[in-house]
C-alpha cells in the first residue's frame, strides 16, 4: 500500500489487553513505544512500574471509562480514546487541573448509531467539540468502532469527511481485521491487538 506523502506516517497501538506482563514485555524490550488497555485496574497493575522505568511509553486508554475512575485514568494514561459524554468531560477537566496531567483525547464517534454503543451521533459533535474547548481538554482526533460484520470502510470514509469540520489532527480507527482499510481513510492510530499478540483467551 502506498501512503500519499501529505498522509502522516500511522502509528500502531499494540493493545496488550488481558495479556500477561511476559506476554507484552518482549516488544516493550524491543522498544515499542505505544500500548492499548481497555480497563484501568487492569493498566494500573500492569504498567505502573514498568512505565517508571520506561517513561517514554504512552499508554492508551480504548475502553468505556466510568467517571469514578477518572482520577486513575488520568493518572496512569496518556491518551484517552473513549470520550463520549459532558459528565466524562467535565470529570476529566476537574482532575487534569488537580493533577497538572493532561492527557491527549480522542472523541468517540457512534457512526453505527448502535444503541448499545459509546459514543458522540455526528449531530452533535460540533457542539460537543465547543463544550470540550472550554473545558480546556487537549481534544486532538475522533476515534470510531464500526459495526462488527459490516464493511468498515464506508465508516472510516465518514470518519474522515467529519473530521474535515472541525480539521483535528489524528484520527484512531483500523483494528487487526480492518486497519488497511483504516490506512485507506488517513487513519493516524491503529489499534491492533491480536495481530500482534496472537488471539485472546
Ligand atoms: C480489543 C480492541 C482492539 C484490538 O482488537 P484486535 O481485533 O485484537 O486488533 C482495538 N480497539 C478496541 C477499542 C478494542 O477494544
Amino acid at each position: 500500500m502506498k501512503l500519499k506523502n501529505k498522509e502522516k506516517i500511522p502509528k500502531i497501538i499494540a493493545v496488550s489487553k488481558t495479556f500477561k506482563m511476559d506476554h507484552i514485555s518482549p516488544l516493550v524490550e524491543y522498544g515499542h513505544l505505544d500500548y492499548g488497555e481497555n480497563k484501568v485496574q487492569e493498566a494500573i497493575e500492569k504498567w505502573t512500574d514498568i512505565k517508571i522505568k520506561n517513561y517514554k511509553i504512552n499508554l492508551h486508554l480504548i475502553g468505556k471509562l466510568q467517571t469514578n475512575k477518572v482520577k486513575f485514568a488520568v493518572k496512569i494514561f496518556d491518551y484517552i480514546h473513549s470520550l463520549d459524554n459532558e459528565k466524562l468531560a467535565k470529570k476529566i477537566s476537574e482532575e487534569q487541573e488537580k493533577q497538572n496531567k493532561k492527557p491527549k483525547i480522542f472523541i468517540q464517534i457512534n457512526l453505527g448509531k448502535e444503541v448499545q454503543k459509546s459514543g458522540i451521533v455526528e449531530e452533535n459533535l460540533l457542539d460537543f467539540y465547543k463544550f470540550t474547548k472550554d473545558l480546556n481538554l487537549n481534544v486532538i482526533g475522533l476515534m470510531c468502532i464500526p459495526p462488527f460484520e459490516e464493511d468498515s470502510s464506508q465508516y472510516f470514509s465518514k470518519m474522515s469527511e467529519l473530521n474535515k469540520i472541525i480539521n483535528l489532527k489524528e484520527l484512531s480507527m483500523g483494528m487487526s481485521s480492518d486497519y488497511l482499510n483504516a490506512l485507506e481513510y488517513n487513519s493516524t492510530y491503529l489499534r491492533i491487538g491480536s495481530n500482534i499478540f496472537g488471539q485472546r483467551s
